[in-house]
C-alpha cells in the first residue's frame, strides 16, 4: 500500500459515477442492465474499473475512484448485499418525496455478512499510488430507497445502516482507500430529520476512522425527476443553508457540492467556512462541455469562502448517464480549469 497525501493545490476528483463501457451495460441509462453474466461479468467490471481509471488519470484527475464501475446503482447495490432485505417483496414508495419507485422491503433485522467493495477497492489500489476515493450511500439517503416493514423508525433504521457503513469504512480503510465519501442527496430533503438524527447517524459511520471523510449532498443526476423539481426550486436554492451549520460542527472532513450551473448562492460556503469543500464545477445534467474558462470562473468564485488549501475541484454528481465521449471531454475541462485557477494563486502569493 502505497497511499499518498494529497499535497498538490486545488486536487480534482469526480463526485463518483462515470459511464460504463457499452459491452458491460446499456451505455447513457441509469439502472442499466449487465450485458455479462457470471465470471464474464466479473472480469468484465474489473476490466472497466481499470479502464475507468485510465480516463481520469488521461485527463489529469488528481484523486481518482473506480467510476463506479461494478455498481449498478449507487444505493441498490450496496443493499443487496445486506441480510433482511427483501428484494422479491416490493413496495411502491416516494423516492425523496419526489418520484414513485417500486422498492425491496426490510423484512427483518439488516446485518452485512460479508464486505461489499472491498475486493474491487483492492485492485483499484494495486492500481495506482494516487489519493483514491471511494463512495458509499449515507444512511439515510438508504432509508429512503425502501420499504421498512420491520424497524418502523426511519431513525433506528438508519443508526442500524450506520454501523453497517462503518464495518464496511473501515475495511475500504484498511485496504488503502485514502477518502471515504457518503452520498446523501436525502440532506437536500428532509432537513429536520437530518438536523435531528441524520448527521449523527453519518458520525457514527464514520467513527474510529483515520482515513478522510467526505459527504455528498447534491441535486442529482440529470434524469428528467430530478430535472422537473429544480424546477419547482426557484430562482435561489436554499438548501443547504438548513443543514451546513450542523455539517460545519460535525466531524466530516470535506463536504462535495453542487455548484457549478445551479441556483445556489455560492455564498452559502461561508457556513461551512474550516471544511474541506469539493466544489462541483462540472453540470452533469447537461452534454454540453464547459470551457476551462467557465470552470476557473466557479472556482474563483468558490475562493471567496473556501480557503484556497480546502478546495477540491469537481463534478456536481456522478456522470453514469452520460456519453462516454461527453464525460471525457468534461474531466479534461475540469484540470485545464483548476490549472487555470492554480497559475493565478502561484502568481498572486
Ligand atoms: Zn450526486
Amino acid at each position: 500500500m502505497n497511499t499518498t497525501t494529497i499535497k498538490r493545490l486545488l486536487p480534482t476528483s469526480t463526485a463518483g459515477s462515470l459511464p460504463k463501457p457499452s459491452w458491460l451495460a446499456e451505455p447513457e441509462a441509469l439502472w442499466s442492465p449487465w450485458k455479462l453474466q457470471g465470471a464474464e461479468l466479473i472480469d468484465g467490471k474489473h476490466d472497466a474499473l481499470r479502464l475507468s481509471l485510465h480516463e481520469q488519470q488521461q485527463a489529469g484527475i488528481d484523486i481518482v475512484s473506480d467510476g463506479e464501475q461494478t455498481r449498478q446503482h449507487f444505493v441498490t447495490t450496496f443493499i443487496e448485499h445486506l441480510t433482511g432485505v427483501d428484494f422479491e417483496n416490493r413496495k411502491t414508495v416516494k423516492i425523496r418525496d419526489r418520484y414513485d419507485a417500486s422498492v425491496p422491503t426490510v423484512v427483518s433485522a439488516v446485518s452485512r455478512p460479508k464486505s461489499v467493495f472491498v475486493e474491487d477497492a483492492k485492485i483499484l489500489r494495486q492500481q495506482t499510488n494516487q489519493p483514491i476515493k471511494w463512495a458509499l450511500p449515507g444512511p439515510m439517503t438508504m432509508i429512503d430507497t425502501l420499504y421498512d416493514a420491520h424497524y418502523q423508525s426511519r431513525e433506528k433504521l438508519a443508526w442500524e445502516f450506520a454501523k453497517i457503513l462503518n464495518q464496511e469504512a473501515k475495511e475500504l480503510e484498511a485496504a488503502g482507500v485514502d477518502i471515504i465519501q457518503f452520498d446523501e442527496p436525502a440532506f437536500n430533503v428532509f432537513f429536520d430529520e437530518v438536523n435531528e438524527w441524520g448527521i449523527a447517524c453519518l458520525e457514527r459511520a464514520i467513527a474510529g476512522l483515520k482515513c478522510e471523510t467526505a459527504v455528498h449532498i447534491c441535486y442529482g443526476y440529470g434524469i428528467k425527476a430530478n430535472t422537473d423539481w429544480k424546477k419547482t426550486l426557484g430562482s435561489e436554492w436554499r438548501q443547504y443553508e438548513q443543514v451546513f451549520p450542523k455539517l460545519q460542527q460535525s466531524n466530516i472532513d470535506i463536504i462535495s457540492l453542487e455548484c457549478h450551473n445551479s441556483h445556489v448562492p455560492i455564498e452559502l460556503l461561508e457556513l461551512i467556512r474550516g471544511k474541506k469543500v469539493m466544489v462541483g464545477a462540472i453540470d452533469v445534467a447537461t452534454n454540453t462541455i464547459e470551457t476551462p474558462e467557465e470552470v476557473a470562473k466557479t472556482l474563483r468564485e468558490a475562493l471567496k469562502y473556501v480557503d484556497a488549501d480546502k478546495l477540491y475541484p469537481c463534478t456536481n454528481c456522478g456522470m453514469a448517464p452520460l456519453s462516454r465521449d461527453v464525460a471525457r471531454g468534461k474531466l479534461n475541462a475540469l484540470s485545464a480549469g483548476a490549472d487555470i485557477v492554480r497559475k493565478e494563486l502561484s502568481l498572486s502569493n
